[in-house]
């Protein structure tokens, strides 16, 4: 089996539509989502609907999803995070409601892997930002790797010799997952990357290889930003995605 890792999509249609198309048709049986679907994006209801479009996915609720939902106070975000929520409440079709009020914070797939958006300790609010906040997270999780989203930047948190090392990245290159090594993966942003690099990322995982892939595609970024313009998004939120930040 081999998957397609995703996470904060962001209501990003074109940066979603760019990352099916890069990783094709024929590279993966199942979509492994990793939350925040929705948020700061202009196109909510169409990335449910596309999710919701492969029969085959797994797909966890991430913080902007809850805050669309009313599950959490917004005052903790930020004021344009705060405006693009209350945006996508206006916007959400009873569908995509009922799509993002069934979904799970946290899926265990055995026999390696936990999925959580934020951590596997919160999984819906921690931001995994060093290496010692992810050794503290090996605690609570079982299996020898755990996918998480939510900082928007793709890394490689490897345990190995007592100590928590971080990796960066090579994109188009496929690493092996050593069993029963402890890592904590990110495979970053599909809608709005935040390490500097604009493109939109994701992940490709091999089960039977064990082997997992980071990859990065350029998308048209100028149609996204028109349609928030159209909606009135906030600039702030426009001008981010052009910077990968
Ligand atoms: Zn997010």
């Amino acid at each position: 089996m081999r998957i397609l890792v995703i996470s904060d999509i962001h209501a990003n249609l074109t940066a979603f539509e760019a990352v099916l198309q890069d990783a094709g048709k024929d590279a993966w049986e199942q979509i492994w989502c990793l939350g925040d679907v929705v948020g700061y994006g202009p196109d909510p209801n169409e990335c449910v609907a596309l999710l919701q479009s492969f029969p085959n996915h797994t797909c966890l609720s991430g913080n902007h999803d809850w805050a669309v939902l009313n599950r959490l106070d917004i005052n903790s975000f930020n004021v344009e995070a705060r405006q693009a929520i209350h945006w996508t409440q206006s916007q959400l079709t009873p569908e995509s409601h009922a799509y993002l009020d069934g979904l799970p914070s946290l899926v265990i797939v055995p026999p390696h892997f936990t999925l959580a958006h934020a951590s596997p300790r919160q999984p819906v609010w921690e931001y995994i930002l060093d290496a010692s906040v992810a050794a503290a997270n090996l605690l609570h999780f079982e299996t020898p790797i755990c996918l998480v989203g939510h900082t928007h930047t793709p890394i490689i948190y490897a345990y190995m010799d007592d100590q928590m090392m971080t990796r960066t990245p090579l994109y188009g290159q496929p690493i092996s997952l050593n069993i029963p090594d402890r890592l904590i993966i990110n495979p970053g942003s599909v809608g709005q990357p935040r390490d500097g690099d604009p493109r939109a990322a994701y992940a490709l995982l091999d089960l039977e290889q064990m082997t997992w892939e980071h990859r990065r595609v350029a998308y048209d970024i100028a149609a996204t930003q028109a349609r928030m313009r159209q909606h009135d998004l906030p600039p702030r939120l426009v001008a981010r995605l052009a910077y990968g930040w």
